[in-house]
């Protein structure tokens, strides 16, 4: 088998690059599609549960995907420049991508309300940082106008090329199932993602999607029918951020899930029109649900994610035992991000470490009062 050299060149043919197009690639893309095998006894539902594991893309989420594609064609295109509004992970994706590409990047994040790794990443790759005094919606739209006075090229998800390279995800999942899912769930933020997993299914049963007829870029791409049906999509949104849920902008998002503090999301008509089309649903969990979840997880199947994606289970857990999701069913849960993007979250709800003398007594002691019962 050939080195595996990310996705755009294992999708080219479904992808809207030319042939001889050089893709900008940290070989994301490829991740594994996890069961969760604790967890169904726990719960004691008899379902076949999967996690795809998008916390293992090369910048820690599922954002590499969009931003292999963004940044390839950006630099095609002869930008010298890109720039974001973020909560985190778009900006580390970008920083990173831009790094790769030898092009600026500039980053728009809300002041004090992203996670510590994330903005580690952004900096680190050497993008500009800028912090706002607002949140994530301002500087979504202050990036647009920005985009209209200066030589920039945004990234952000109305960027189409984003949601073109998230879509190969859905492949994937029909590749290591080999079949599709009944059940696909995700965290809602801007809804990017729901929109690009719908396309991705949608193509892989041989339908043309939107995206395809606007874009001239896609001349060169071809469908490849794998699959008989699409599953049902469920988006979770948090109950503190829940637009789509309340069918209204929320105007001071709130959540712990600080990926999906979002009030006013981009692709919020897409996004409906996929869950109402797959026959799917929105709902919401609160924070106390979220974190719950996300230590659950991390304790029961040793995968950890950060909040915003563990949402996504928690929704499911909730929907099966409110019998919305029957027995029998197989579900995939997108975790799109790494729990190490948000190790504060993760350090304030663990048991914190217990501080003991250097000697075996001590240790001893600690071993035997932790040993699980025989
Ligand atoms: C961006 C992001 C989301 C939300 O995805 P949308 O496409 O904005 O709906 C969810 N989880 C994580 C970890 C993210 O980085």
């Amino acid at each position: 088998m050939a080195h595996y050299s990310g996705l755009i060149d294992k999708y080219r043919d479904r992808l809207p690059v030319a042939p001889g197009t050089r893709a900008v690639s940290l070989n994301e893309g490829a991740t594994p599609l996890i069961e969760l095998v604790n967890l169904p006894v726990l719960v004691r539902k008899k379902v076949r549960l999967y996690a795809k594991f998008e916390g293992l893309n090369p910048t820690g989420s599922f954002k590499d995907r969009g931003m292999t594609m963004a940044v390839t064609r950006a630099v095609e295109e002869g930008a010298r420049a890109i720039i974001c509004a973020s909560t985190g992970n778009t900006s580390a994706a970008a920083a990173a991508y831009a790094a790769r590409a030898g092009i600026a990047c500039f980053v728009l994040i809300p002041e004090g309300k992203i996670a510590l790794g994330k903005l580690s990443q952004a900096m680190m790759h050497g993008s500009v940082v800028i912090q706002i005094r607002g949140n994530f919606d301002d500087g979504m739209r202050l990036v647009q106008e920005v985009a209209r006075t200066t030589p920039v090229n945004i990234v952000n998800s109305i960027n189409p090329y984003r949601i073109q390279g998230q879509k190969t995800v859905a492949f994937e999942v029909i590749e290591a199932l080999g079949d599709v899912p009944d059940y696909h769930a995700l965290p809602v933020g801007n809804a990017g993602n729901i929109t690009a997993h719908w396309i991705g299914y949608s193509e892989s049963v041989g339908e043309k999607t939107e995206a395809l007829k606007a874009d001239a870029g896609m001349r060169q791409y071809k469908r490849k029918k794998i699959a008989k049906r699409r599953p049902i999509m469920l988006g979770y949104q948090a109950s503190g951020a829940a637009p789509i849920v309340r069918g209204r902008p929320v105007e001071n998002p709130e959540t712990v899930a600080t990926a999906i503090r979002i009030g006013n999301p981009v692709s919020w008509q897409q996004a409906v029109a996929a869950s109402h089309e797959s026959g799917g649903w929105f709902a919401e969990c609160t924070d106390e649900e979220i974190l719950h979840v996300q230590k659950l997880l991390a304790q029961t199947e040793g995968i950890f994610c950060e909040p915003a994606s563990a949402i996504a289970l928690a929704g499911v857990l909730k929907d099966l035992e409110l019998g919305k999701i029957g027995e029998g069913s197989i579900i995939v849960c997108t975790l799109t991000g790494h729990g190490l993007k948000d190790p504060d979250v993760a350090i304030a709800q663990s048991a914190q470490p217990v501080t003991v003398d250097a000697e075996l007594p001590a240790i001893e002691r600690v071993i035997r009062r932790h040993l699980p019962k025989t």
